[in-house]
């Protein structure tokens, strides 16, 4: 079984260490920082083999190039991001796209292209551990903005993740999740799963522990973005006859302001 470690750096940024203990494989997702990665692996005794990136923005990648020097680790990351990611080597590194499977150690990471956030997101789903790296496409109780992508292209992508087996563990690339709850409260009140979840986050936060990972389950269950199809969040906006996506889009433009 894979272990995985959270590494909180920079103000809300995850960066996930893997290790697979059958082969001696060892990952990281998103390293926005270098520092703190090669601090913990030194601790744990480890080196680098992969470097799992989500998508170009520079707190997901800039730990790659000093990465690199210090294990000489390859990168995995989206074909429509090579090129926007300082550090990427064509020769040395692995471009990806959907349906794409990279071998890590004896696990097999499928690729999913999950554009929205930014054209060239991809998620990375372990099917053997049904675990899920998403990067900034689907929060706990939340989902990217979008800055490069259409509300369409991001419905499509959130969908694609919410067909995952429900107790798929989910790590995404932030700790937003209270500001989420907040959001989320205000569009479902009267959600008792989301009530509840809101309280422990609550908890959780007050603690310094994280809120991750989350589950795909769960956030069906109480994540409005994945809930556009639920009559009280559509009676609440006056959307009740509206698509999915304009249901969608409607919802993030009022977390925009929130
Ligand atoms: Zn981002």
């Amino acid at each position: 079984m894979i272990e995985i470690e959270l590494l909180p750096v920079m103000s809300d940024n995850y960066v996930c260490l893997l290790f697979d203990p059958a082969t001696g494989t060892s990952g990281v997702v998103d390293p926005g920082v270098a520092e703190p990665v090669l601090a913990r692996l030194a601790e744990l005794g480890r080196g680098l083999d992969w470097i799992l990136l989500t998508h170009h923005h520079a707190d997901h990648t800039g730990g790659l190039p000093a990465l690199r020097r210090e294990t000489g680790a390859r990168a995995v990351c989206s074909r429509g991001d090579v090129g926007r990611i300082a550090g990427i080597e064509s020769g040395t590194d692995v471009a990806v796209g959907e349906g794409d499977v990279v071998t890590f150690g004896a696990l097999a990471v499928h690729v999913l292209e999950t554009p929205g956030h930014t054209r060239g997101h991809v998620s990375f789903w372990i099917s053997g551990e049904e675990t899920l790296f998403c990067g900034d496409t689907l929060f706990a109780l939340g989902c990217g903005r979008l800055f490069e992508g259409t509300a369409e292209e991001m419905w499509r992508s959130l969908s694609k993740l919410a067909a995952l087996p429900p107790s798929t563990r989910v790590y995404c690339g932030h700790e937003y999740t209270a500001s989420n709850a907040r959001f989320a409260l205000a569009v479902d009140p009267d959600n008792p799963d989301l009530r509840r979840r809101a309280e422990e986050i609550r908890g959780l936060r007050e603690r310094g522990e994280p809120t991750i990972p989350t589950t795909i389950e769960l956030e069906l269950r109480t994540n409005p973005f994945l809930r556009v199809g639920d009559p009280a969040i559509r009676r609440r906006l006056g959307m009740e006859e509206a698509s999915e996506v304009e249901v969608f889009a409607e919802l993030r433009a009022r977390k925009d302001r929130f």
